[in-house]
């Protein structure tokens, strides 16, 4: 129900939490902490996908070991004593504010800095737009790449650190770990993990090769995937769960299938991207010409389905959901919105490759039917 008085608007808005002066400096402390790793550890460079101009960005790709670096000194830290396991859980509340309050003006300076002809973009014209997805595609200062930065360090980091803060709370409140929450850390930090192993992979998703980075990708990497992700291991904090061993095989059974689905297919992709002649599942691609050159690919994943690699993604997100039990909707939050976030993103990206691809795409569309499961969606 919306407030119907400025007291029952002053009663809501008195419960956002306030921004404090210690989660503002725990917030800037992590953000350079991790662009510090980004800028100065050594890693392998590669090229990104041919632009617009046909000139390709470098980047260098030191995300795992900036993962594990991360790892090792909040370690260190919590051995020390600097400070407690619990410290994202502690500052929750403050630090979502603060995050919120960073991503907003951080989009106001990508607009500003796109406008000025510091990157380029795609621009619309329209102002609102621009500022909502991007009028910039790799703004970058230097060679810091932001959006490569911001796609993954701080918050896709942040999330399974916070994921790892609540499981703390949850030991030194009950005294031991449940295996619900066991396996909710495991899942997601493995989901993390992963990113980091494949991280090249990256350069060939939707994200970098065409989105804007605006205030959608901005908020939705600072704010909505460390605040919002958590959300089942938040839940196990507050809500205890148990599961019987049965419930959970099958669980960590839906999970693996869906891990192995997901990586194999953007694998297949990624590699066939960078290599069209390696062979997949030991035959040569069969591939479909395009007008453009990259040519679409129908083996392997990719003549089965034309997103399994969503799919895959969706399978795990119902097994994070599933961990938690069937006592509310609420874990469930994350596979309901995923699922209406990956539909949405097919047809957009279906519309896109339509009209670069032409007949090819038609081509395509006709021999692999099936969007997500084959004779299902
Ligand atoms: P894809 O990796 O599927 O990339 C789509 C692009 O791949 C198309 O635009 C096209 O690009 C190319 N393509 C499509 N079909 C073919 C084909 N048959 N052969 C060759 N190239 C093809 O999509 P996303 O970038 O959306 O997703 C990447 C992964 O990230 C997915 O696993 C997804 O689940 C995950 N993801 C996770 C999110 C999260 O919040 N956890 C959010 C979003 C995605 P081109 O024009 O270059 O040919």
């Amino acid at each position: 129900m919306l407030p119907t008085s400025w007291a029952e608007v002053r009663a809501l808005a008195a419960l956002v939490p306030t921004p404090t002066l210690a989660a503002t400096g725990i917030f800037f402390a992590w953000l350079v902490f991790q662009a510090l790793l980004q800028t100065v550890l050594p890693g392998k460079r590669v090229e990104g996908q041919a632009l617009a101009d046909g000139s390709r960005l470098r980047y260098r790709m030191n995300g795992l070991l900036a993962f594990g670096v991360t790892y090792l000194v909040l370690a260190g830290g919590v051995l020390a004593g600097w400070w407690p396991a619990t410290l994202a859980y502690d500052h929750f509340g403050p630090l979502l504010v603060v995050a919120n309050l960073f991503a907003f003006g951080m989009a106001v300076l990508l607009f500003v800095h796109a406008k000025l002809g510091h990157t380029a973009g795609q621009a619309t014209g329209k102002p609102l737009v621009d500022f909502f997805l991007g009028a910039g595609l790799n703004p970058r200062l230097g060679s810091f790449d932001l959006k490569l930065f911001f796609e993954a360090r701080p918050g896709l980091i942040g999330w399974t650190v916070i994921v790892c803060s609540l499981a703390a709370a949850q030991l030194e409140q009950t005294g031991n770990l449940s295996t619900p929450m066991l396996l909710v850390v495991a899942f997601q930090f493995v989901y993390v993990l992963d990113y980091f192993v494949f991280e090249e992979a990256i350069l060939t998703t939707l994200d970098v090769m065409h989105d804007g980075f605006g205030w959608m990708l901005c908020w939705g990497d600072v704010v909505w995937v460390p605040f919002v992700y958590c959300l089942q291991a938040y839940y196990l904090l507050v809500q205890p769960v148990s599961l019987p061993p049965i419930a959970t095989a099958g669980i960590v059974s839906l999970n693996l299938a869906g891990f192995v689905l997901f990586r194999w297919s953007n694998l297949q992709k990624h590699t066939f991207r960078r290599d069209p002649d390696q062979p997949i599942w030991g035959q040569a691609p069969a591939v479909i010409a395009t007008r453009n050159g990259a040519g679409l690919l129908v083996s392997g994943f990719w003549g089965i389905a034309r997103h399994l690699n969503y799919t895959g993604d969706l399978m795990m997100a119902l097994a994070w959901g599933l961990a938690c039990g069937l006592g509310s909707p609420l874990p469930y939050f994350y596979f309901v919105y995923f699922t209406l976030l990956l539909v949405h993103r097919e047809r957009r990206d279906h519309k896109r490759c339509a009209a670069r691809y032409g007949r090819a795409w038609q081509a395509y569309t006709r021999r692999v039917r099936w969007r997500f499961v084959p004779g299902v969606y």
